[in-house]
C-alpha cells in the first residue's frame, strides 16, 4: 500500500474529524496532518481515540496565515480542505470572519498548494452555494446564487478554487454536499441542537412554518464520497454529493420528538431566519454514474445519531455552556 501524506484542514470540526477517523481506518498507512485553528467550534475530544496514532499529526494554526500553511504544505502531497466558518445564523449576525476564513483562508491554501506542487486539492463546499431550488435539482452546471453571508463566502471560495485550476492547472476538485448529520456535530446545528434541547426538557425552536426543505446525508457517506473523489475525481471538476433524503424541517422535528418520547407541545414556532432558503436540492447523477452513492438508510442513521447524543452527553454538554 502506498504511504500517502495528506493535509486535512479543519480536522477538529464535525466533518473533518469524522473524515480523519474514516481515512485512518480505511488506509492505515496514510499519514494525516490536521491543521485547525480550534475556533469556537473546536473540540479536541472529537479525535481523542486517534490522537496517539503515529501517523496522525495535529498542528494548531490558521489557514489565513501563510507561514503556518506553508510549514505544513511542504510535508504533504494532497489536501482536503474542510476548515471554514460554517454556521449560517452566525454569518447573518456578522459575516466578516466568514469572508476572512472562507475566502482569504482558501486563497492562502491555494497559493501554498501551487507553490508546493500539491498533487490533489479537494475543496469541500456546500449545496447552499446554488441558493434555493423552488423546483427540480441543481446540477454542477447550474449558476451560483447564494443567499447568506456564509453561502456567499463559500461560493467565492469555490470560484477561487476553480480559478487556480483554470489559471495555473492546480489539480483541484470541488465538492458540494447537502446537510450532514451524525456524531460530533456542534450542538448549535439543527439535529444535535434539537436532540440536546429535548433531552434537557426544553422546547425546540422551529423557524417560520417549518416547511423549508433540506436534503440530509449521514456524515460517513459524505466522507466516503470525498474519499471516492480523491481517488477518482478529475481535476477542475465539481461534484455534487446528495443524500437522497429531502425532508421539511418539521418532518425532521417530528422524527426527533418521537425518538425522544416527546410530542407537539415541545415545538415552539419562532420568527423565520432572514433570507431563509426554501429548499436545497442537488442532482447527484454525475457521481452516481462514476460509481458512488450513499450507503446509509436515513431513518436508521438518524436513530444511531440520536443514540450517540443520548450516550455521549459528556461530549456536547460542555459545548452548550
Ligand atoms: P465545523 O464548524 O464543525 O468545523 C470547522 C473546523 O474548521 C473547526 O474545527 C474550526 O476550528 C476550523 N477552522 C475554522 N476557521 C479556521 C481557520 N481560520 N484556520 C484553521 N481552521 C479553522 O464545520 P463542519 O460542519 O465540519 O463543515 C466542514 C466543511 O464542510 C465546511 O467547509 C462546510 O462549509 C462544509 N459543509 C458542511 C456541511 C454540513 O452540513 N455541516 C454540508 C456541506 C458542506
Amino acid at each position: 500500500m502506498t504511504e500517502l501524506k495528506m493535509l486535512v484542514t479543519g480536522g477538529c470540526g464535525f466533518i473533518g474529524s469524522n473524515f480523519i477517523r474514516y481515512m485512518l481506518k480505511k488506509y492505515p498507512d496514510y499519514q494525516i496532518v490536521n491543521l485547525d485553528k480550534l475556533t469556537y467550534a473546536e473540540n479536541f475530544a472529537n479525535l481523542r481515540d486517534i490522537e496517539n496514532k503515529p501517523n496522525y499529526f495535529f498542528v494548531k494554526g490558521d489557514i489565513c496565515d501563510p507561514a503556518s500553511v506553508n510549514e505544513v504544505m511542504t510535508k504533504v502531497d494532497q489536501v482536503v480542505h474542510f476548515a471554514a466558518e460554517s454556521h449560517v445564523d452566525r454569518s447573518i449576525e456578522d459575516g466578516s470572519v466568514f469572508v476572512r476564513t472562507n475566502v482569504l483562508g482558501t486563497n492562502t491554501l491555494l497559493q501554498s498548494a501551487l507553490a508546493n506542487k500539491i498533487k490533489k486539492f479537494i475543496h469541500v463546499s456546500t449545496d447552499e452555494v446554488y441558493g434555493s431550488a423552488m423546483e427540480g435539482s441543481f446540477t454542477e452546471m447550474d449558476n451560483l446564487n447564494p443567499s447568506s453571508p456564509y453561502s456567499s463566502s463559500k461560493a467565492s471560495s469555490d470560484l477561487l478554487a476553480k480559478s487556480y485550476h483554470t489559471t495555473y492547472g492546480l489539480p483541484v476538485c470541488i465538492t458540494r454536499c447537502t446537510n450532514n448529520f451524525g456524531p460530533y456535530q456542534y450542538p448549535e446545528k439543527l439535529i444535535p441542537f434539537f436532540i440536546s434541547r429535548l433531552m434537557e426538557g426544553k422546547k425546540v425552536p422551529v423557524y417560520g412554518t417549518g416547511l423549508n426543505i433540506r436534503d440530509w446525508i449521514y456524515v460517513e457517506d459524505h466522507c466516503s464520497a470525498v474519499d471516492f473523489i480523491l481517488h477518482n475525481g478529475k481535476s477542475g471538476e465539481i461534484y455534487n454529493i446528495d443524500g437522497g433524503n429531502e425532508l421539511t424541517n418539521l418532518e425532521i422535528t417530528h422524527r426527533l420528538l418521537k425518538m425522544l418520547g416527546k410530542d407537539e407541545s415541545s415545538i415552539e414556532y419562532v420568527e423565520d431566519r432572514k433570507g431563509h432558503d426554501f429548499r436545497y436540492s442537488l442532482d447527484g447523477g454525475k457521481l452516481e454514474k462514476m460509481g458512488w452513492k450513499p450507503q446509509y438508510d436515513f431513518d436508521t442513521a438518524l436513530e444511531q445519531t440520536d443514540s450517540w447524543y443520548v450516550e455521549n452527553k459528556w461530549w456536547w454538554e460542555p459545548l452548550k455552556r
